[in-house]
């Protein structure tokens, strides 16, 4: 039995998302218009509800509140049937880890137990949140740790948005004025892979980008996908916020071995998608992720490749050269700083721009690919040690 994680396929865990009957339904999660339908349904006077949706919208994503009893300008008397129906979650941050450059890793705990990461990732003219789509990942990158992580499920759309509510609670960023802000981006390039979770991230990002919420630019907004071709069309239409591929390899031949998804879409089919994606043009550019790893796709040769590549299907492009980041038991190595250099050169050289993303916060394990909760790890040693 080839014990390699990498070649077992992950178990998708179904879940219930929706709320057991009788139980309070979380807010964070839910549309304007489902809030005010669920406020009817409450009993609030159907002539009320547009008014108390709005009010209660604007204490959950401008304050930050999680109180009913704080929402003051709600008469007194609707408190407790608000409270007795409702809920404004936080998961629970099983861990927050602060590195020494200011990156923020946090771990947090959905209600069933299971568990995803989430970092911010400041810079001196922004800030990053980098959420996560899934619980664990099915795609098995062979580079990946996310994928290493067996147990995978959808996050719901409450979910996804809470991570960025945890991260605003951690930050101090209540009241959500649109200025002096410290979380400016979002991108959704956290654990698992986000157009496999298609309606629950369009839903959140939906929220997340209300004009009378948190008003996050979809300019701001970039979601990263290995490749799931047939969303990418629907997410431009959909969901239209900026888009990265996690390319990584220039032939099939590679790109099958490093990010198996590439089976079912190969480049070609890939790229052309690419070129279909709306506003792909030279104000909204494609980002290429394409991670170093040693001797396997560094060479000048996949440089210039890669160019041919981007000018044959004459993509807007931006090239984000990641240093690989190692994890214990890692099949690769990072290519050597002067091979990064080098290959960045080649690009533009080309006139395609190619910036080395420096690796933030790896004294807390929070570097691209590295996320998996440590704790899953401890569960799984503290069920060996239960089989001893
Ligand atoms: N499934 C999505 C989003 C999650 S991965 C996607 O594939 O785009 C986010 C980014 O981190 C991807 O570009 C991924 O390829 C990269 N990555 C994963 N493991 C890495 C590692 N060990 N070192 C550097 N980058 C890595």
């Amino acid at each position: 039995m080839n014990l390699d994680p990498s070649f077992t396929d992950p178990k998708v865990i179904p879940r219930r998302t929706d709320t057991p009957e009788g139980a309070p339904m979380d807010i964070l999660g839910l549309s304007r218009d489902e809030l005010k339908e669920a406020l009817i349904e409450a009993g609030i006077p159907a002539r009320q509800a547009s008014m108390r949706c709005g009010q209660i919208w604007r204490w959950v994503y401008h304050k930050g509140v999680t109180d009913f009893a704080a929402m003051t300008n709600i008469a007194g008397e609707l408190h407790p049937v608000l409270a007795e129906k409702f809920r404004i979650s936080r998961p629970e941050v099983s861990s927050a880890q602060y590195s020494g450059d200011g990156t923020r890793k946090y771990l947090m705990r959905f209600a069933d137990g299971s568990e995803a990461e989430t970092v911010y990732i400041p810079e001196d003219d922004r800030g990053t949140l980098c959420i996560s789509a899934q619980v664990g990942c099915t795609l098995n990158c062979r580079f990946c740790h996310t994928g290493t992580q067996r147990l995978v499920r959808n996050l719901s759309a409450g979910e996804i948005v809470a991570q960025l509510m945890v991260a605003r609670d951690d930050l101090g960023e209540w009241p959500a004025s649109t200025m002096g802000r410290k979380i400016t981006n979002i991108v959704m390039m956290g654990m698992g892979e986000p157009l496999y979770n298609f309606d629950n991230v369009k839903k959140a990002l939906g929220i997340i980008m209300d004009k009378e919420g948190i008003q996050m630019s979809r300019r701001r907004i970039t979601l990263s996908t290995a490749g799931v071709v047939p969303m990418i069309e629907r997410a431009g239409k959909e969901i239209n916020t900026n888009l990265a591929i996690s390319l990584h390899a220039v032939t099939n031949e590679l790109r099958d071995k490093i990010v198996p998804i590439n089976r079912k879409y190969p480049i070609e089919e890939l790229l052309a998608a690419c070129k279909a994606y709306p506003g792909a043009h030279n104000a909204r550019r494609i980002t290429f992720e394409y991670v170093m790893l040693k001797d396997i796709n560094d060479s000048d040769a996949d440089a210039r490749e890669l160019v041919r590549l981007l000018r044959k299907y004459e993509l807007p492009a931006k090239v984000n050269l990641i240093p690989f980041n190692p994890w214990p038991g890692a099949p690769y190595e990072c290519s050597d700083w002067e091979r990064i250099r080098a290959f960045s050169e080649l690009i533009f050289a080309a006139g395609i721009s190619a910036p080395i993303r420096m690796p933030r916060g790896r004294d807390i394990m929070a570097a691209c690919g590295q996320l998996k909760s440590d704790s899953i790890k401890a569960r799984r040693s503290a069920a060996k040690e239960d089989a001893r």
